[in-house]
């Protein structure tokens, strides 16, 4: 009797097994299989921070540098003034775009606000008030990764550096973030000056799609997966709700990256590898 039983158990294990090798639950060949932790909701490029969504606790204080000490940096724009700080990653990419609007013969770019810390967010705010300054804990500059970009010649609407940037920041990972036929779904008044990064692909797909940020996110919540090819690299990106720490399993192989929308969830973005 106990034999009968010991070789039923086998037989349902074998079965178990092959299951498993069937349905995929194991490591498949073109998949990544990664680990993800609760507080990457609020960890990456995609944070989404408006009225409702605040700022997460982030690095931004600790990376940004003041621009007026680092003269390394200034490569071809100027400073509003002796405060202006930025972390040099982000100061790098925002160089490396306006190179190419020199290119066009546009130079004259001014960095007016970079990061600022909550304590300079109410100052500013307390200065502006509602209307133009966001609510401490409620700016994009909190997070490191917005930029108010001014022009020596005239405001950013009328300025060739405006229209340079409206134009062309989307092929860079760069979005004006509070579009003038948005101002309904961003709740923000037109900021023709505020550029937020987001990384490619995401900036084109928006330019693209005509969204504003939040629709964006709505966007890729909605859909299954979004295949995209930016200049010439292929890139797959997926939503992940995530309630607690998972183990993702993303059904196409490349190098990744992962960015949390500051919500409900994760967004990872595969570049494809070409084999
Ligand atoms: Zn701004």
């Amino acid at each position: 009797m106990m034999r009968k039983w010991l070789l039923l158990l086998i037989v349902f294990l074998l079965m178990g097994v092959i299951y498993n090798r069937l349905s995929g639950s194991g490591p498949q060949k073109d998949e990544l299989v990664i680990r993800v932790e609760k507080n990457q909701v609020h960890e990456g490029n995609l944070l989404l921070v408006n009225e409702e969504l605040a700022v997460p606790p982030n690095h931004a204080d600790a990376e940004a540098v003041n621009l007026y000490k680092h003269k390394e940096l200034l490569n071809g724009f100027g400073l509003l003034d002796s405060t202006v700080r930025l972390s040099p990653d982000l100061t790098k990419k925002f160089a490396s775009m306006i190179a190419d609007a020199a290119n066009d013969g546009v130079d004259h770019f001014l960095i007016n606000s970079g990061y600022r810390n909550n304590k300079e967010q109410e100052a500013l705010y307390e200065e502006l008030g509602p209307e133009i300054a966001a609510v401490p804990g409620h700016s994009e500059h909190n997070l490191g990764l917005a930029l108010d970009i001014g022009s020596t010649t005239a405001q950013m609407k009328d300025a060739p550096e405006g229209k340079w940037l409206k134009e062309n920041s989307w092929k860079y990972g760069f979005i004006v973030r509070y579009p003038e036929d948005k101002t309904n779904i961003t709740d923000v008044v037109h900021e023709p000056w505020h550029f937020r990064y987001v990384g490619l692909p995401h900036s084109v797909i928006m330019h693209e799609n005509h969204f504003a940020f939040e629709e964006y996110l709505d966007y890729l919540k909605e859909s299954k997966s979004i295949t995209m090819v930016v200049a010439g690299n292929t890139y797959v990106i997926y939503y992940y709700p995530i309630s607690s720490n998972t183990t993702l399993h993303v059904p196409t192989k490349g190098s990744y990256e992962i960015s949390g929308n500051n919500s409900d969830g994760v967004i990872v973005t595969v570049m494809k590898s070409q084999d």
